[in-house]
Order: structure tokens, then C-alpha cells, then sequence
């Protein structure tokens, strides 16, 4: 049997980074930069006001106070988005608005609370210093420096950034795109009714969140029944807009093993069938298929889901560069005894308290126990020689409730 480390090594070898491309900037949303990005202008892109208000010149209103208020002409208007060039004669101020280019000349805008508000002449309350209330271009970014570097994660603020620079477009390592492929003849869609001996398809709507959850994209969610030509025919469809597929069950050791069966009869020695030494998701798969990356999981829910986050979610974040890879790892008190087989690393559904330091195992070891899984926060990680672990002992955790 592989230990689970080296299977872990095995998939992350298969799922590699792309080249980096240049994504519009809602595609780029989460995703790595591939590149430093350089500010092709400054910010402010002009003097503009800090305030409504008028633009003067401080020396002009330098004596004014409540009780002698300074009365100038208005000579112009500046609402925000004036494109023509303004000149501010001495003595005169212009009625401007926040974010309306300050006109040459001007030296301080006075805000509106301090004035009579007036449209033809106005009175002004109080002096200003110079400068005061005019954000200065290039005060927040310098044409030419790097705004953002290259392994950064594209937030909204670093969106707003980049289009507040004029750049449509990112450099970012790509999302991979996934397909999914749920395997089995008794499956059938929830919202239709179930015959005697079906039972409603689980795995694709799970493994595609958590796919989602993980960075990726998910390019299809096809079910195939348990017969070669069918589940084949759903490769050739998709698998062609695809970097990586997951299929979940027919790896097992009984017959009508449909994943195992398409790549034997193909003679297709891309994919190697293994079983690895943990529980859940003994029976593991993986290799290309026409190229393109496979790992085929268990179909059980728990097995399919577990070993998506112990395989394939720490492989897939490190191929887009995104942070934290691996769910952070806690370590807890045991509240209870628990047992666990020799030989087989155990992930184990857990309530973990991050308070009180404690965690609790949830719900049975058995890999078809999902509703245990879907109020778990964290998984018990087992090793493979241990068989007890009284309560009261130091355990390592998972942690699935953080990013
Ligand atoms: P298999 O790995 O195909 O032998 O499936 C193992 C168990 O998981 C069986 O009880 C299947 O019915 C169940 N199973 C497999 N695939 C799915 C799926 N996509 N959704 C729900 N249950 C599944
Ligand atoms: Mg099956």
C-alpha cells in the first residue's frame, strides 16, 4: 500500500501551473498574479478637490473671518468630469466641486461650509492655508512604480487598483479547470423520483463546491452510468476544456468497476490504480488521459470528499499560487477515546473547539456517514500505527472551517 504522503506527492506532480495570462479583471478575481504590475500613471491623475467648495487663492481670503467675512466674484463652475483647462484670475474664486480639476492659479479650495454658499459672488468665513483641501496628483501612486507584486491574490481593493489605473486586464496564473465525472449506474438527479434499489447523485454537487471553494473552476458535471462506452463518451465530450478530471467511484475491487474498467480494456496505461493506506478513500487512481491530468476517487461521499481535501485541494491552490495550500493544522484535546485501524492513516470527522482547545470525534468512522461530515469543522488526523488514542490526548486537527 502507498502511504498517503506519497500519493499526495504523486498528485501534486500531475497537477502543474500553466504560463501566467492576462485575465480581464472579474476573471482575476482570486487569483494569483503571475507578474509585478506597474502603474502605467499616477494617482491622483490631477490636482483635484479634496471638497465642495471654492478654489481660491490663500493670500486672496487670507484676513477672512466670521465677523468680516471676504467677498469674491465667481467666475466659473466646476462640477467633477470638466475636461477644459481653468485659469483663476486673482481675486476671483471658482465655484468646485470633490474631484473636479482645481484650476491653475488656485492655490487652496475653502469648503463650502465655510461660505454663504452664494453662485455669483461668495462670502468666505475663514482664511485656509495653502494646499489645504487639493489632493495632488501622483500623492498616492507615482507613474512607473510597482503597485502590486507578482504572488499577490487579486482582492476587490487590487481590482479597484488596477482599473482605477486604466488596466483592463491582470497577469494572473490561471483558475484550473475542472471536470467532473460522477460514476454509477444507481444514480439519479435530485427532484426526480426514486426507483427501487437508485439513490440520488451526491458527489458532483460536493466535489464541484468544493472545487469551487478551492479556486477552481468547474467546467461539467456529467453523471455515467456503469458501462464503458457511456462513461467514455462523457470523456471525449469534455475532457477536451479541461486541465484536470476527477471521477468518483467504479475503483474498487468489485466488478462493474466502470473507471477501472475504461482505462484496462483501452489497454490505456496512463492510469495506475493504487490503494493507499488511509481511511476513508482506500482506492485511489491517477494519470492522463489523452493527455490530461485524472485522479479517480471512491464514490462513497466521505472517501470522495476526504480525499479531495487531503489530495487534490493542497495540489490544485499550489498549481494557481494561491496562499495556504493546506488547511491550517491545530492541534486539541481529545475529549473522547477513540479507536482506529492499524496501518491506515484515519481522517476522522471532528468538532473542534477552538476556545476551549478540545475536539470531539462526530459521527462514525464508515465512509457512506456523510450527514456527520456536513456539520464537521475539522478532520482528525490519525496515524497510521496508532490503534487508541485515550481522551485527554494532544491530536492533530485539520482545520475546514479556515480558508
Ligand atoms: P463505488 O466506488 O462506485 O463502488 O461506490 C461506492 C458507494 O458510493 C456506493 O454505495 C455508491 O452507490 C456510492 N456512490 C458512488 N458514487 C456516488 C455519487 N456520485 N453520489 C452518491 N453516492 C455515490
Ligand atoms: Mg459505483
Amino acid at each position: 500500500m502507498r502511504s498517503v504522503e506519497e500519493h499526495q506527492r504523486v498528485v501534486a506532480e500531475l497537477i502543474t501551473a500553466p504560463p501566467g495570462i492576462r485575465a480581464g479583471l472579474a476573471d482575476a478575481q482570486g487569483l494569483a498574479l503571475a507578474d509585478d504590475v506597474t502603474a502605467p500613471l499616477s494617482l491622483p491623475v490631477f490636482d483635484n478637490s479634496a471638497m465642495d467648495g471654492y478654489a481660491v487663492r490663500a493670500e486672496d481670503i487670507a484676513s477672512a473671518a466670521p465677523e468680516h467675512p471676504v467677498k469674491l466674484p465667481v467666475a466659473e463652475d466646476i462640477p467633477a468630469g470638466r475636461t477644459d483647462t481653468l485659469t483663476l484670475a486673482p481675486g476671483t474664486a471658482h465655484r468646485i466641486m470633490t474631484g473636479a480639476p482645481v484650476p491653475q492659479g488656485a492655490t487652496a479650495v475653502v469648503p463650502v461650509e465655510n461660505t454663504d454658499a452664494g453662485t455669483e459672488t461668495v462670502a468666505i468665513y475663514a482664511a485656509v492655508r495653502e494646499g489645504r483641501h487639493i489632493r495632488r496628483a501622483g500623492e498616492d501612486v507615482t507613474a512607473g512604480t510597482t503597485v502590486l507584486r507578482a504572488g499577490q491574490v487579486v482582492t476587490p481593493a487590487a481590482m479597484g487598483l488596477a482599473a482605477a489605473l486604466g488596466l483592463p486586464e491582470l497577469p494572473v496564473i490561471p483558475r484550473q479547470r475542472v471536470l467532473v465525472i460522477s460514476t454509477g449506474s444507481e444514480l439519479v438527479s435530485p427532484g426526480t423520483p426514486l426507483r427501487p434499489g437508485q439513490i440520488y447523485e451526491s458527489n458532483a454537487v460536493m466535489l464541484a463546491a468544493a472545487l469551487r471553494d478551492a479556486g477552481a473552476a468547474v467546467v461539467a458535471t456529467p453523471t455515467a452510468g456503469d458501462d464503458v462506452a457511456q462513461f467514455v463518451a462523457v470523456l471525449d465530450r469534455y475532457a477536451a476544456a479541461a486541465d484536470l478530471i476527477i471521477t468518483s467511484g467504479g475503483v474498487s475491487a468489485g466488478a462493474y468497476e466502470v473507471v477501472k474498467d475504461a482505462f484496462g480494456r483501452a489497454g490505456d496505461q496512463g492510469v495506475q490504480f493504487v490503494k493507499v493506506a488511509m481511511q476513508p478513500g482506500m482506492p485511489q487512481g491517477i494519470g492522463r488521459v489523452a493527455g490530461t491530468p485524472i485522479v479517480t476517487l471512491p464514490g462513497n461521499p466521505v472517501s470522495a470528499l476526504v480525499s479531495f481535501e487531503v489530495f487534490i485541494r493542497p495540489a490544485l491552490r499550489r498549481a494557481m499560487g494561491l496562499p495556504e495550500p493546506e488547511r491550517p493544522r491545530r492541534s486539541a484535546v481529545l475529549t473522547e477515546t477513540l479507536t482506529s485501524p492499524s496501518g491506515k492513516r484515519q481522517f476522522r470527522r471532528g468538532v473542534l473547539d477552538t476556545t476551549a482547545g478540545t475536539v470531539t470525534g462526530y459521527g462514525p468512522p464508515g465512509s457512506h456517514h456523510l450527514r456527520w461530515l456536513a456539520s464537521a469543522n475539522c478532520l482528525l488526523d490519525i496515524p497510521e500505527e496508532v490503534t487508541e488514542i485515550p481522551a485527554g490526548s494532544q491530536v492533530e486537527v485539520w482545520d475546514l472551517s479556515a480558508p
